[in-house]
């Protein structure tokens, strides 16, 4: 068994490194040196246009010609950048020979050191190695940890490092330091950070704990804990943002409505409690107001709370209604934005939601329930130029076409309506208004399905590329006749 290299952090601050070779690679070289404060001497025939620059600007020393070993007396570390393999392996020897540290790029047996792949956010920086021998591995789990290390990390390396004095003279003794430092990260400061708030505000807030804290007694967790409103988009687990990913994978406790996908759920931290709260047609399902409970109650027990949505949580999502709650008990909150189903639906649909020929303008509608029906200004629907993207239960449309009708649409006006966008199964049945009803009931659209409707409509039938082409309306005959049976109130879909 080869033994792992050992890892290490060197501080090449104000210390020579020498570059053999002045191409393309020994510039990312030099480039990462110059970044870590080191002096960076290049050694070959020729410059390329950025280390020319550098030379320029005074950055970097040049040793102009063929190596030479004596260009070794000043270095700490050796890379050899040439493509020109025998100039690399006397480079390599001439180094070892003088217990130098070598590396030559992409060449493992030619190394006495590597170069990790790096995750860096600000001073923290996340080092990840095969032992050399597999870097494209490392640069696959690189990218995974991309996606979980958020931006603010850098302030929050930065803000521990100026505190790091306070901090120990507070907590001379290490076993409490550590339980100090447990109880600061799982607390309020990285949210404070990634609210970009006021610069200062977490700076306070961390001198406030330390003044505030007790070096002897162990008190019980009573810190509040917080909600981050989470848009789990349309279903596709690949339109999941970072920043969502992210709160899933922190989170104690999801309550998920049952519109996001199990694609989407599979992604969040495996032992977080899910619950889902979700309002579906017909089913027992939880008030609003046993939600906004059980946010609560997870918040004062000190849990990171994530409310998970299907699309974006301020689109028809009620997430307003929730922050106000939560602001009104003063839970800290946050919000994740989502790719809503008019968005989604419309991409994987190909159905541009606004077109220079066909659309200027787009409007988001709900049409939930006889309610919505009642209070929709109808005639501001029925303007020219425009893209509707209604968000409904199928039971509805009978009436809704009814209304549009009436309102002025013309009954040859396009439509598409998109069932379960984004996700294996999507359907997508395409007509004209006149057919709505009978088209959806012939094809047994479910929920859920956002409607789509305006010139832009027609462009499905060539623009499609996900799923099954459009389905066609049933034959003209259906025209209509069926709508008094369509016209029943709907149910409330999930909200
Ligand atoms: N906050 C959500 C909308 C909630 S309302 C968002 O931004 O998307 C629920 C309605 O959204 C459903 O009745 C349906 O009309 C629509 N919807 C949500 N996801 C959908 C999907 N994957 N495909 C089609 N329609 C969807």
């Amino acid at each position: 068994m080869t033994a792992a290299p050992f890892p290490l952090f060197a501080d090449l601050r104000n210390r020579t490194v020498l570059v053999v070779g002045g191409g393309a690679v020994a510039e990312r070289k030099v480039e990462a040196l110059l970044q870590a404060g080191a002096l960076p001497q290049v050694g070959s025939l020729d410059l390329n246009e950025g280390l020319g620059r550098w030379l320029e600007e005074g950055r970097i020393r040049w040793r102009v010609g063929a190596f030479r070993e004596d260009w070794l007396d000043e270095a700490w570390l050796v890379i050899a950048a040439t493509d020109d393999s025998a100039v690399n392996r006397q480079v390599y020897e001439a180094a070892t020979a003088r217990r130098i540290l070598a590396n030559v790029v992409d060449d493992a047996e030619l190394c006495s050191f590597h170069s990790p792949a790096v995750v860096q956010r600000g001073l923290l920086q996340v080092a990840i190695s095969s032992g050399g021998g597999a870097p494209m591995l490392a640069r696959h789990v690189r990218r995974q940890l991309e996606t979980l290390l958020d931006d603010s990390l850098g302030t929050l390396a930065e803000l521990l490092t100026r505190q790091r004095e306070a901090i120990r003279a507070r907590f001379p003794n290490m076993a409490l330091r550590r339980r100090f430092f447990d109880r600061l990260l799982a607390g309020p400061l990285p949210r404070l950070l990634r609210q970009r708030l006021d610069a200062t505000q977490a700076e306070t807030y961390l001198r406030e704990l330390l003044a505030a804290e007790s070096q002897t007694e162990e008190k019980p967790d009573s810190a509040m804990g917080s909600v981050v409103l989470v848009g789990a988009g349309p279903g596709d687990p690949g339109l999941v943002t970072l920043n969502a990913l992210r709160a899933m994978n922190e989170a104690d406790v999801i309550l998920h409505d049952r519109l996001v996908s199990p694609e989407v759920l599979r992604l969040a931290r495996r032992d977080a409690t899910r619950i889902e709260v979700g309002k579906s047609a017909g089913r027992h399902s939880m008030s609003q107001d046993q939600i906004h409970a059980l946010m609560l109650e997870h918040a004062r027990h000190g849990k990171r709370v994530v409310r998970l949505k299907g699309g974006d949580p301020f689109v028809f999502g009620r997430g307003g209604e929730e922050l106000e709650f939560l602001r009104a008990h003063q839970v800290p909150f946050e919000v994740v934005p989502g790719i809503t189903a008019a968005v989604a639906c419309a991409a994987y649909a190909g159905i541009p939601l606004t077109h220079r020929d066909h659309a200027q303008s787009l409007r988001l509608v709900t049409a939930h329930c006889k309610d919505s029906l009642d209070t929709v200004d109808w005639r501001a629907l029925a303007q020219d130029k425009q893209t509707l993207a209604v968000y409904m239960g199928v039971a509805g449309l009978g009436q809704l076409r009814e209304k549009l009708l009436l309102a002025g649409i013309s009954p040859h006006l396009p439509f598409a309506l998109v069932e379960n966008g984004s996700r294996p199964q999507q359907r997508v049945v395409a007509g004209t208004l006149d057919s709505l009803a009978e088209s959806a009931l012939h094809h047994r659209v479910q929920s859920p399905a956002l409607l789509i409707l305006g010139e832009v409509a027609a462009l499905a039938d060539s623009l499609h590329w996900f799923g099954a082409a459009p389905l066609p309306m049933p034959g003209q005959a259906l025209d209509s006749q069926h709508s008094h049976n369509l016209g029943a109130p709907t149910l409330p879909q999930a909200a």
